[in-house]
């Protein structure tokens, strides 16, 4: 015979084929019972991003309403779907069956592409509070744009003449097109974001004044300095910094490269100062870094494009000294390095002094890492510590109540979508603040979610992971964009390849029959059976 409570839990239908695990039903319950199992392509996003639902539109051929889930978390789908480090594909049920992942990062630029969303206009109404953000990088723009949706004066102080921070002045055109840059930074002026190009706060502005005259400030200049290696010779004309190559190769004048090219580190930057060199023109490029293999910095899939490339990559060595005739460097020597930091974890090379690599060159680019420029800070009350900003990691506050920070200025070098979810944290903060709520009470992004529980994979439709079309060889000398964006009939049946992992349920055998999951379900795909007794 079945009990009452068992007739209570099993009285929640959810219609797969309808649902888009939006979650707004976990949210909606009123006596916690709804519960949203995790999908682990949405577990391992940095923002939280619905991947599963945008797949499943996909699949389903809704484009623009898979576009419009996008935009529930984030205004940024083309920069995302072609420079995110997919952290959502590396952790995607679908390799368990046939190792390869669903194209989560390729599906959502195809949407960016072909998709069209109008957001409402905003803000709705204004709410009299100022926030400046100094640095209009992926996490100042992610900030500027969440609370202007709320109602504040936002204002981005931007030390260049571009929004976007690295994306803008250090990612290469082929991999992001300023095109795809400009329409999506475009939409911060679209909503009312004042910006002061060329204003850089510490020489243009004094932090003090800008703090004075707002109610909050985020701080998100990330790390915008190259680091030395203190060699002689770094300062010959053959010699450059990284992030100076790849900022002038964006420009119409760009910079000049010899036959043979080496690139000393083994970071992102390292890689695409090196994809520029061949676009530039040199024949042989080689990146030497000090990590092994295994243990470099640099995305795992920008290595292999590199690699796909023609580029050279030889590991575990470090530069002891640049060869140098009529005042350029003409070849730089090499130690080998066995480990890169020590027991501890800290960046302390160990060389084997004797194990020497010579090798000729025409031009250097050195790329060994980045560091912040802090001074417009100093005689602040914001606390600083090995070159960065603290801030508390869930809040984004630092030291001084009104003053947050995000993005690579607080973790040191990261990622795009990283710096987007510390901007996004930062601005909750703040709306949090002006309402009264605690900034930090019930910040967890889990609540509400299920991690354990099995997934069906017996339904899974066959099919290898399809690619857009490839760009040529001779493209791949050139500065066109290296990934081409899928068809339609790719994308759906890639699409189709999404186990639909995730899905909302009763947790707790207590639904009250009350109905807010079902009022709230936008797409009528929750319903709730009410049992006799209580009708
Ligand atoms: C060559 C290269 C390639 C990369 N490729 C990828 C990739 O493929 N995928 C990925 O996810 N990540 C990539 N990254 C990392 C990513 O770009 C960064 O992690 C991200 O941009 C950090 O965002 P942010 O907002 O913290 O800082 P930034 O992007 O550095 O933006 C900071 C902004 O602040 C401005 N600013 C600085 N000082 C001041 C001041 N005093 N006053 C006013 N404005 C100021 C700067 O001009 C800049 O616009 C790459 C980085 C580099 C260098
Ligand atoms: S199969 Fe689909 S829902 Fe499951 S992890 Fe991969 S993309 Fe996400
Ligand atoms: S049932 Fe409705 S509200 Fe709940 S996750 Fe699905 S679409 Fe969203």
């Amino acid at each position: 015979m079945t009990t009452i409570l068992e007739a209570l839990s099993d009285n929640i239908t959810i219609d797969k084929n309808k649902c888009i695990y939006c979650g707004k039903c976990t949210e909606a319950c009123i006596v916690d019972n709804i519960r949203l199992k995790l999908p682990p392509c949405r577990g391992k996003c940095p923002l939280d991003l619905n991947c599963q639902g945008y797949v499943q539109l996909i699949g389903r051929g809704e484009i623009n309403k898979a576009l419009e889930v996008i935009y529930d978390t984030t205004p940024f789908a083309g920069i995302l779907g072609r420079v995110c480090h997919q952290p959502c594909e590396a952790a995607c049920k679908r390799k368990d069956i046939d190792g390869q992942p669903v194209a989560i990062r390729e599906l959502k630029r195809f949407l960016a592409d072909n998709g069209t969303f109008a957001p409402d206009s905003l803000p709705k109404s204004e709410n009299g509070k100022s926030v400046a953000v100094v640095g209009g990088g992926p996490a100042g723009v992610m900030a500027a744009y969440l609370l202007r949706e709320q109602g504040f004066q936002v204002t981005i102080f931007e030390a260049s003449s571009r929004l976007g921070g690295m994306m803008a002045y250090a990612i290469p055109d082929f991999r992001l097109p300023l095109e795809v840059l400009t329409r999506e930074m475009g939409q911060l002026a679209t909503i009312g974001v004042k910006i002061r190009y060329n204003t850089k706060v510490g020489k243009d502005i004094k932090f003090d004044e800008v703090v004075k005259s707002h109610d909050y400030v985020i701080v998100t200049t990330g790390t915008p300095v190259s680091k030395k290696l203190n060699i002689d010779g770094e300062n010959l004309p053959n010699v450059y910094d990284a992030l100076g190559f790849l900022r002038r190769a964006k420009e119409t004048e760009k910079p000049a490269v010899g036959r043979r090219v080496v690139v000393i580190g083994g970071g992102n930057t390292a890689i695409n100062a090196a994809q520029t060199a061949l676009r530039l023109g040199a024949e042989n490029v080689r990146v030497i870094s000090l990590e092994c293999r295994d243990g470099l910095p640099a995305f795992d899939s920008e290595v292999k494009e590199a690699l796909t490339e023609g580029i050279l990559l030889d590991c575990g060595w470090g530069p002891a000294q640049f060869l140098q005739d009529k005042g350029q460097v003409v070849g730089v020597n090499f130690k080998r390095c066995v480990a890169v930091c020590s027991k501890d974890g800290c960046f302390d090379p160990l060389f084997v002094e004797g194990e020497r690599m010579e090798v000729a060159v025409d031009t250097v680019i050195v790329a060994i890492g980045q560091g912040a420029d802090l001074a417009f800070l100093d005689g602040t009350s914001v606390e600083k510590q090995g070159g960065l900003i603290i801030a508390d990691p869930i809040t984004m506050q630092t030291a001084v109540k009104n003053i947050f920070a995000a993005g690579d200025i607080v973790t040191g070098p990261k990622s795009v979508v990283e710096a987007l979810a510390q901007g996004r944290e930062a601005a909750e903060s703040i709306m949090r603040d002006f309402v009264g709520l605690s900034i930090s009470y019930e910040r967890d992004r889990m609540t509400g979610y299920e991690t354990e529980y099995l997934i069906d994979v017996s339904k899974a439709v066959p099919g290898s992971r399809l690619k857009a079309r490839a760009i040529s060889p001779e493209d791949r000398r050139r500065f066109v964009e290296i990934e081409n964006s899928m068809t339609s009939e790719q994308a759906i049946m890639e699409a189709k390849r999404c186990l639909s992992c995730g899905e909302p349920f009763g947790k707790y055998r207590m639904c009250w029959s009350c109905l807010a999951c079902e009022v709230v379900c936008p797409e009528e795909a929750l319903s709730i059976e009410v049992p006799y007794l209580l009708r």
